[in-house]
């Protein structure tokens, strides 16, 4: 009898002295890995791609799958970004918690409302996207959305920690409401301003700017320029004011220079997600991409 309870006592202590185990996020891309570092920073996470790599053509390599079979949630853009991709990885992990439906399927472009979304699906028009453009993540305003929803997924997923979970969500709120503001400030010498684009990644941050688009290097989404197509761009932006040629930094550099060339404009990589430019979290993302921009601007005086 004595020995069974000094059994249990310290079976209690051994609980009771065990960290939580961490909880696992497989994240698709870059920028919501930072966004879980903001409003989870306990969690061990694991980001899928890095910004150097197109996130639209990933292979589902096994090392992915057995991430994602461990995972608690996944977090992703969604809206068709990872369709070659993802369903391969959510198949083979067979992991019940992070399958389509559960609060551990985060897709993030699928909680906000999105640009470029068909009026009618017509095939003709080559691969449309029901969804609407996925790269929500360059919007900040709707980054601040995702965060909220995000931060209600962490606190079913891991109620035991729902508290440290709204704490760190006001914190990260509180400095981004202030970073809006600043940004929105630093931005406005870019208002009404043309940009040339790689792809249609930055219609997020346009929104965002101010800023237009007037023309896309990529003929169709994810179809590299032809010569005939790029002298064509050229000649259309003849009467047109373009304060840069923007692109990512997985994104090919000739076509850009080329057309900056003839243009006489600068061709500028912007940082797009974390981990590039020196931008080490979200705030970084944004301040070193509209100071590149400014910078552009403040050339053209
Ligand atoms: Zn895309």
């Amino acid at each position: 009898m004595m020995k069974l309870l000094i059994t249990t006592v310290s079976a209690a202590l051994l609980l009771a002295s065990q960290p939580a185990a961490a909880l696992k996020v497989f994240a698709c891309e870059p920028e919501w890995a930072a966004l879980v570092a903001e409003l989870a920073p306990d969690a061990n996470t694991f980001t899928a791609t890095t910004v150097y790599q197109d996130p639209h053509h990933i292979e589902a390599r096994p090392s992915l799958i057995a991430k994602l079979r461990k995972a608690d949630l996944l977090i992703c853009s969604g809206a068709s970004l990872e369709a070659g991709w993802l369903p391969v990885l959510l198949r083979q992990a067979a992991n019940p918690g992070v399958q389509p439906g559960q609060p551990g399927n985060l897709m993030a472009a699928m909680q906000v409302s999105r640009l470029g979304i068909p009026e009618s699906l017509d095939r003709s028009m080559g691969d449309v996207h029901a969804e609407g453009n996925p790269h929500v993540h360059l919007d900040p305003e709707r980054l601040s959305q995702i965060a909220s929803v995000t931060t209600q997924r962490l606190q079913i997923i891991d109620p035991d920690n729902s508290s440290q979970y709204v704490a760190a969500y006001d914190r990260f709120t509180e400095r981004w409401q202030q970073a809006l503001q600043r940004w929105r400030r630093q931005a406005q010498p870019l208002q009404g301003k043309n940009l040339v684009i790689h792809h249609n990644e930055w219609a997020y941050l346009n929104e965002f700017l101010g800023t237009n688009s007037v023309g896309t290097l990529e003929p169709q989404p994810g179809i590299p320029p032809s010569l005939g197509y790029l002298a064509e761009l050229n000649s259309s932006m003849k009467n047109t004011d373009v304060l840069a040629i923007v692109r990512k930094p997985s994104d090919p550099e000739k076509a850009s220079q080329w057309l900056a060339q003839r243009l006489n404009r600068p061709a500028i990589e912007l940082p797009y997600s974390v981990d590039s430019h020196g931008a080490a979290d979200l705030f970084e993302l944004f301040d070193k991409t509209i100071a590149l921009l400014i910078a552009a601007q403040a050339k053209t005086q």
